[in-house]
């Protein structure tokens, strides 16, 4: 992917096209420095099939919990790679029953 106008780049492209094309997402902190790295046919399981520079913003930084610094990146993956690189896997997804309370009368 060129490096020209990277935003724009972001805008039209959608999680499904870069799981299409193979991509990871590079997430990194730029405040302490953390980077995450996700496969997106595992972020389409948890969103729909939103533009990256959407998604950009919903990440929160688990190492210093800010979410205002988090940048994206798209990767192309390398060959060589392969065992060294470190990727985040959903391992699952579980629902969280949350009780919602009304008042009312009898
Ligand atoms: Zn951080």
């Amino acid at each position: 992917m060129p490096e020209m106008n990277y935003a724009k780049k972001l805008r039209s492209w959608s999680l499904r096209d870069a799981a299409d094309a193979g991509q990871l997402l590079e997430v990194t902190c730029q405040f302490c420095r953390t980077t995450y790295r996700f496969f997106p046919h595992d972020l389409l399981k948890l969103t729909a099939n939103v533009s990256l520079e959407r998604l950009a913003r919903r990440f929160r930084c688990e190492r210093c919990d800010r979410s205002d610094y988090m940048g994206l990146t798209v990767r192309q993956i390398w060959g060589s790679e392969y065992g060294t690189l470190p990727v985040r896997r959903l391992v699952k997804v579980t629902t969280v029953k949350k009780p919602i309370w009304e008042d009312g009368v009898l």
